[in-house]
């Protein structure tokens, strides 16, 4: 399909003009996001990920390899004497060739780079749409935000927060930001593609998960949680909803809107569902400053309660979902294992400094138990 039919039919999708406003703040997110470079190639984008990450290499992005394309970026070949300067001569090239493959290639990405293919879902403000980038065949999905909708939802600090911060994560249960471009009207998002989509629909439709597969998912969480910890990136939105589904069965962490690089203020998030929030979030009179990474803790355990049960842990009218958080008053079904049980309530802990650590989420019981290597690798099929 010609490049100018697919504007088209973006232009048609244009809810509202008014997007000039915004355009200067946009434009300044872009500046400082996008990296300079010469030429844009989502495909390159990919390996730096595979080569920054490279014992993490997941089939999905393996397979995307098309044949005749280089698996790795060009080296020379290796001289053949094994001696310490043949080694230090191949470290020397390993770090040309990381050196190359860095160099940013995520500016000058438009939309003509693109084949559109189906929408794969609507969210508050944004389409997505299944791509294809032309000259590497690389799919990925494109998600269109308009520029009049963010400002009018007063979400443009959210969404270049959410630019900002997940560009530069590489997590294989993180869904990568491949990077952004903007028209007038529109800020264009390249992410990783999600093959199975959302969990929330794979949990509503099982009802429930069973204990392996709950306990994958949590060893792929507590990975994925424990990385972006390290980089002091707190998501606090962790919920189905934001969980989508890799080709492989493996989960991909999305949608960093709430997310922060440290604690800061945000009493808007109170407007969103109240089953995932901790108790020190919904305390009256709770300062800014007063909560840390350990919110996604609590978070983390409501979830291996839904993935088992079904249903949150909470759920009830406000008033009471409120009241029953700020006591961690639940029940856990009597079909529940021991060790989950065990693992949820060390997460589900009042007091944040008393939650059980990531490192040890991961060594849990119940968790080596189902998940033979315990690794972000553990695939849920
Ligand atoms: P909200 O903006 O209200 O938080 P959302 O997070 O669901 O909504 P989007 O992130 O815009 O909104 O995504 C809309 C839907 O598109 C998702 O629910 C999902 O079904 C689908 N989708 C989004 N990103 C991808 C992706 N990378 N791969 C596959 N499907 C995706
Ligand atoms: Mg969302």
């Amino acid at each position: 399909m010609a490049a100018r039919t697919l504007e088209s039919r973006f232009e048609r999708m244009t809810v509202n003009d008014d997007g000039e406003h915004l355009k200067t703040k946009v434009t300044a997110t872009t500046t400082q996001v996008s990296h300079s470079s010469s030429r844009p190639n989502l495909y390159k984008v990919a390996l730096q990920t595979q080569t920054a990450n490279a014992a993490l290499t997941l089939p999905s992005q393996a397979g995307q390899r098309k044949a005749g394309q280089p698996s790795s970026p060009t080296r020379k070949p290796l001289p053949t004497a094994a001696s310490r300067a043949s080694s230090e001569e191949v470290s020397q090239l390993e770090r040309k060739a990381a050196t190359l493959i860095e160099q940013p290639t995520i500016k000058n990405f438009h939309l003509g780079m693109f084949e559109i293919g189906r929408p794969l879902g609507k969210g508050k403000f944004g389409r997505v749409y299944l791509a294809r980038e032309r000259t590497s065949g690389f799919i990925c999905a494109l998600k269109v935000l308009h520029k009049s909708e963010l400002s009018q939802g007063r979400v443009e600090k959210q969404v270049r927060r959410e630019i900002e911060i997940q560009s530069n994560l590489r997590h294989p249960n993180i869904l990568q930001l491949f990077g952004h471009f903007h028209d007038s009207k529109r800020v264009f998002l390249i992410l990783e593609f999600a093959a199975q989509g959302e969990l929330y629909k794979h949990l509503r439709r099982e009802n429930r998960f069973p204990e392996w597969k709950a306990s994958q998912y949590i060893a792929q969480m507590a990975s994925a949680l424990r990385y972006l910890h390290r980089k002091h990136v707190i998501h606090r939105d962790i919920k189905p909803e934001n969980i989508l589904v890799g080709i492989h069965g493996e989960i991909k962490i999305s949608d960093f809107g709430w997310s922060v690089h440290a604690p800061n203020s945000r009493r808007e998030t109170m407007c969103g569902t109240l089953d995932y929030l901790p108790p020190e979030m919904i305390k009256p009179g709770s300062s800014d400053n007063s909560y840390n990474e350990k919110v996604d803790l609590w978070s983390l355990g409501v979830l291996t309660y839904e993935f088992l049960v079904g249903e949150a842990p909470f759920e009830d009218t406000p008033v009471m979902t409120h009241r029953r958080i700020a006591r961690a008053d639940m029940t856990i079904p009597s079909f529940v294992s021991p060790e989950a049980r065990d693992l949820i309530k060390r997460l589900l802990v009042l007091d944040p400094e008393k939650r059980i650590p990531l490192e040890q989420v991961q060594t849990h019981p119940w968790i080596l138990k189902h998940c033979a290597k315990n690794s972000a690798h553990t695939k849920a099929h």
